[in-house]
C-alpha cells in the first residue's frame, strides 16, 4: 500500500472515531450516489454509533441508512427529519464501514454508491418470517385408515414437516394429512425461515502434506493465530497443492472461531471447488454470487452478519459482505482479470481484498501458479511473504513444451488449416496409447469474422465496434460484447448475392470440425461458455472428460484451470499468438499466464505430458519462456520492461472513459476534460482518443489516460481535475484507477 493510501484509511478512521454528540443527531449514509452522509435526528434516548442501521425518510420515500459518523451540523434541528433505528438488527461492522470509505475514496465513487454494494441483499433486514410445520399431536383419532396410520408412523420421529412434505414421506394425499390436523392428531409448530449453517469441521479430513506444503501451511496457520494484517503470495505450479495448503489456514481460522472469505474469479469454478471443500471439511461452505436466488442471498447475508456462516466462497461482490468476525481472506487465481469489476464502481477485487484484510486486521493469502506481476514484485521485494511450492504434488515431471512454427510446418493436406502435421501426429500417438488430449483456442463460436467474398461486406454489431462471431451450431451471428444476435443470413446484405459469405479464422467449433475430419472415430466434446449456460452445465463436457467418456476436449479458457485430468498427456494450443491488443502493457503477461496454465493441464499423474504451441512467432519472449520452463526468467524480464516504462507497479495509471449516446457531445466533453487537465509534476495526460471499443452497447466512448509517478496522489489529482469540468447528466465520465486493460 502506498503512503497516501494510508492517509485515506486514517482519515476514514478519524472520522469513525469522532464521538457522536448527545444531541441525538447523526450523519447518516444512504445507499445512493450522493456526495456523503446527511444529517438526521434520532429518537431521544438512542445511543447512536457507527454502523447502526436506520430507516431514513428521503423525499416521499423511506430508505435504509447507516449511522456513519458525527453530524455535519449546518442544517437547523427543526429542518431535520427523524431516522428510526431498525430494531433487533446487528450493526454493520465498523471495519466494513471503514472499508466502504476507503474503496469510495480510492475509486473516486460516492461512499453511498459503495454502501449500496454492501446492502445488496434486499429484505435481509426485515424480520425473519416463520414457517408453519407439523409434528405429532396429543390426540389419536378412533378410526384409523391405513393411510392415516402411515402418516402417524412417519410423524413418530418428531421431525417437523410441511403438509406436502408429510404427505410425500407417508405416500398419501395431502387431504389425509389435513384430516389428521383437523382431528388434532398433528399439531402446528413454528420453524425459522432459514435453515442454519452447520460449521465446517477443521479436523474432518486433514491431508498429508509434503515438506514444501507443510512449511507454507505452518506460516499461514501462525498468521491466522496472530490476528493481525499480513499478506502472503502462495506461489506454486499447477498441481503443487496450493488449495490443500490454504485449507490449513482455513482450518486454523475455524478453530479460532473466525470467519473466512474465499474469492474465486468465476462462478464456473465454484461447483468443483465446493465439492473439494466438502471433502476436506465435511460440509459445503456458504456461497455468494449472482446466480443465487433472492431468498438464498438473504439467508447467506444474515448468516454472515450474525457470524453463523463460517466460510463464504464467492465472486467479487462477496468482498462487501458484513462479516461479524472475519479472520482470513483468500484470493485464489489472484492474477485473473475477472477480479476487475468493470461496470458501475470500477475496482479490482484482489487489491480491495488486501485492503479489506487490513481494515479487518487479518491475513490475506493470494494464490496463483502465475501471479500478477504486481503481486510477484510485492513478494520478491519482501512486502508480502513469498510461499513457494516448488515440487509437483505426487509427481516430479513437468510437461515438455514444444514450439511449432506454423509458417514452416506447411503440409500437403489441404484440409489441415488449424491442426499442423506435428500436432496431428501427436494426437494420433496419444489416442493410440489410450490417453487423452486437450485442444485449446481462446475463441468461442465457429469463426471470429464473417465476410462476403463478392463485395467484402463484414458483419459488425450495430451497437459495438466489434465483429459478429458465427455460431454454426446455433446458425447465428452474435456479438460477444453486448449479446446482439441475428440469424445467419442466406444472402449478403451488402450486394444481395447468395452463398458468398465465408468464415474467416478459427473458433473452437471450427477446430472441432477439422478434428472430426482427421479423427472420425475419436470421441470429443466442445467446452466453451456459450454452449453452456449455468455453472452446472459448464461441468457436463468437463465431467465427461474427467470420467474418460470422451478422448479429446476442445475448448476456450474455461478448460484452462481448476480441473484435474490424470489421463491427459497432450495439450495442443491452436493459436499461441492470440494475446491482447497492441499497446496494452499487460498483453504479454496475460498470454504467458494463460498458456502456462493451459500447459499445466498435461501430465498430472505418473505420465509425462507434452504441450505443442502453434505460433507464428517462435522467438517471442513468451514462447521461449514457456519452452524453457523459465517462468521466473519471464517475470524478471517483464519486471525490467515495466520498470523502464514506468508502468505499473512502478508507476501509476488511471483512465477516464467518457461515454454517452450523443457522439458530438461525448467528444466535446472529452475535449474539455483534456484541456482542463491541471499541469503537475510527474503526471502526463494522454488523449482524448476513441476507446478500444469506440462504440459499446450503443454508447460512444472516448478515453483519457493518466500516467503518474509512484509517489503521486492520483486520487487528489483526479478529484481536482474532474471538479473543473461540468459533466451533463447525459454523459458519463467513469474513472478507472489502475486500469488493467484498455478496452
Ligand atoms: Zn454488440
Ligand atoms: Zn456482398
Amino acid at each position: 500500500m502506498l503512503p497516501h493510501e494510508d492517509a485515506i484509511l486514517n482519515r476514514a478512521r478519524l472520522f469513525a472515531e469522532t464521538p457522536i454528540p448527545a444531541v441525538e443527531r447523526a450523519g447518516i449514509l444512504l445507499p445512493l450516489p450522493l456526495t456523503g452522509p446527511y444529517d438526521y435526528k434520532l429518537p431521544r434516548g438512542i445511543n447512536a454509533s457507527r454502523g447502526m442501521l436506520v430507516a431514513a425518510p428521503i423525499g416521499p420515500r423511506e430508505s435504509l441508512g447507516v449511522v456513519w459518523g458525527a453530524p455535519e451540523g449546518s442544517v437547523g434541528d427543526n429542518r431535520l427529519k427523524i431516522a428510526e433505528p431498525l430494531e433487533g438488527q446487528p450493526h454493520l461492522p465498523a471495519a466494513l464501514c471503514d472499508f466502504i470509505d476507503w474503496v469510495a475514496a480510492y475509486t473516486l465513487n460516492p461512499p453511498g454508491a459503495i454502501l449500496a454494494m454492501a446492502l445488496r441483499s434486499r429484505g435481509a433486514f426485515e424480520p425473519e418470517a416463520r414457517r408453519i410445520a407439523y409434528v405429532k399431536g396429543d390426540t389419536v383419532p378412533k378410526r384409523l385408515s391405513d393411510a392415516r396410520k402411515r402418516v402417524l408412523a412417519v410423524a413418530e420421529d418428531g421431525l417437523a414437516r410441511s403438509v406436502p412434505g408429510m404427505a410425500e414421506d407417508a405416500n398419501v394425499s395431502p387431504a389425509v394429512v389435513r384430516g389428521l390436523i383437523q382431528a388434532g392428531a398433528l399439531k402446528p409448530t413454528e420453524l425459522p425461515e432459514f435453515a442454519a449453517f452447520r460449521a465446517p469441521d477443521p479436523g474432518f479430513a486433514a491431508p498429508d502434506l509434503n515438506p514444501d506444503q507443510s512449511r507454507a501451511a505452518q506460516i499461514l496457520r501462525d498468521a491466522v493465530k496472530d490476528k493481525a494484517f499480513s499478506a502472503h503470495l502462495l506461489d506454486g505450479v499447477t498441481g503443487s497443492g496450493k488449495t490443500e495448503v490454504y485449507f490449513e489456514a482455513v482450518a486454523e481460522a475455524l478453530r479460532q472461531q473466525k470467519q473466512v472469505l474465499i474469492l474465486l474469479p468465476e462462478i464456473a469454478l465454484t461447483v468443483q471447488f465446493l465439492e473439494r471443500f466438502a471433502a476436506r471439511f465435511g460440509i459445503r461452505p456458504a456461497e455468494w454470487h449472482s446466480d443465487l436466488s433472492q431468498k438464498e442471498r438473504r439467508r447467506v447475508y444474515r448468516a454472515v452478519m450474525r457470524g453463523e456462516a463460517h466460510v463464504v466462497v464467492g465472486a467479487r461482490s462477496s468482498l462487501f459482505l458484513p462479516f461479524a468476525a472475519l479472520g482470513l481472506v483468500i484470493v485464489d487465481e489472484e492474477h485473473e482479470q475477472a477480479f476487475k469489476q468493470q461496470d458501475g464502481a470500477i475496482y479490482h477485487a484482489r487489491d480491495m481484498a488486501v485492503v479489506r484484510a487490513r481494515t479487518e486486521n487479518c491475513p490475506v493469502v493470494l494464490a496463483s501458479a502465475t501471479p500478477s506481476l504486481e503481486s510477484f514484485v510485492n513478494a520478491t521485494s519482501g512486502r508480502y511473504s513469498h510461499l513457494k511450492l516448488a515440487s509437483r504434488h505426487g509427481i516430479a515431471v513437468l510437461p515438455e513444451v514444444r514450439v511449432v512454427d506454423v509458417r514452416r510446418e506447411k503440409d500437403g493436406d489441404d484440409n489441415a488449416k488449424w491442426l499442423s502435421a506435428p500436432l496431428r501426429q501427436a494426437l494420433e500417438q496419444t489416442l493410440g496409447a489410450g490417453e487423452q488430449a486437450l485442444l485449446f483456442l481462446n475463441r468461442r463460436g465457429y469463426a471470429p469474422l464473417t465476410l462476403c467474398q463478392a463485395c467484402g461486406h463484414k458483419f459488425t454489431c450495430p451497437h459495438c465496434s466489434s465483429w459478429l462471431v458465427e455460431h454454426r451450431y446455433k446458425r447465428r451471428l452474435a456479438c460477444h460484447q453486448c449479446g446482439y444476435e441475428i440469424e445467419a443470413p442466406a444472402e449478403c446484405p451488402g450486394c444481395k448475392e447468395q452463398n458468398t459469405l465465408i468464415a474467416c479464422g478459427p473458433g473452437v467449433e471450427r477446430v472441432a470440425e477439422e478434428f472430426a475430419h482427421f479423427f472420425p472415430n475419436a470421441r470429443y466434446a466442445i467446452a466453451s461458455s456459450d454452449t453452456l449456460h449455468g455453472p452446472a452445465e459448464t461441468q457436463g463436457p468437463i465431467r465427461a472428460f474427467a470420467k474418460r467418456e470422451i478422448d479429446v476436449l476442445i475448448g476456450t479458457q474455461i478448460i484452462a484451470k481448476g480441473h484435474h485430468f490424470p489421463q491427459l498427456t497432450l495439450v495442443g494450443v491452436i493459436d499461441a499468438d492470440l494475446g491482447g491488443a497492441d499497446g496494452d502493457i499487460r498483453a504479454r503477461e496475460r498470454t504467458f499466464q494463460l498458456l502456462h496454465q493451459v500447459s499445466g493441464r498435461a501430465g498430472r499423474a505418473e505420465k509425462p505430458g507434452l504441450v505443442l504451441l502453434q505460433t507464428r512467432n517462435p522467438n517471442d519472449a513468451v514462447m521461449r519462456a514457456l519452452a524453457d520452463s523459465d517462468r521466473d526468467g519471464f517475470y524478471e524480464q517483464e519486471r525490467i520492461y515495466r520498470e523502464r516504462a514506468a508502468a505499473p507497479p512502478f508507476g501509476r495509471l488511471a483512465a477516464i472513459v467518457v461515454s454517452g449516446h450523443d457522439g458530438d457531445q461525448v467528444r466535446e466533453i472529452a475535449r474539455q476534460l483534456g484541456k482542463a487537465a491541471p499541469p503537475a509534476k510527474d503526471i502526463k495526460v494522454w488523449g482524448p482518443t476513441p476507446a478500444f471499443y469506440a462504440l459499446l452497447r450503443g454508447q460512444i466512448r472516448e478515453r483519457l489516460l493518466v500516467q503518474a509517478g509512484k509517489g503521486v496522489d492520483m486520487q487528489a489529482y483526479l478529484r481536482a481535475w474532474l471538479a473543473k469540468v461540468k459533466i451533463p447528466a447525459s454523459v458519463r465520465a467513469a474513472v478507472d484507477v489502475d486500469p488493467i486493460s484498455f478496452f
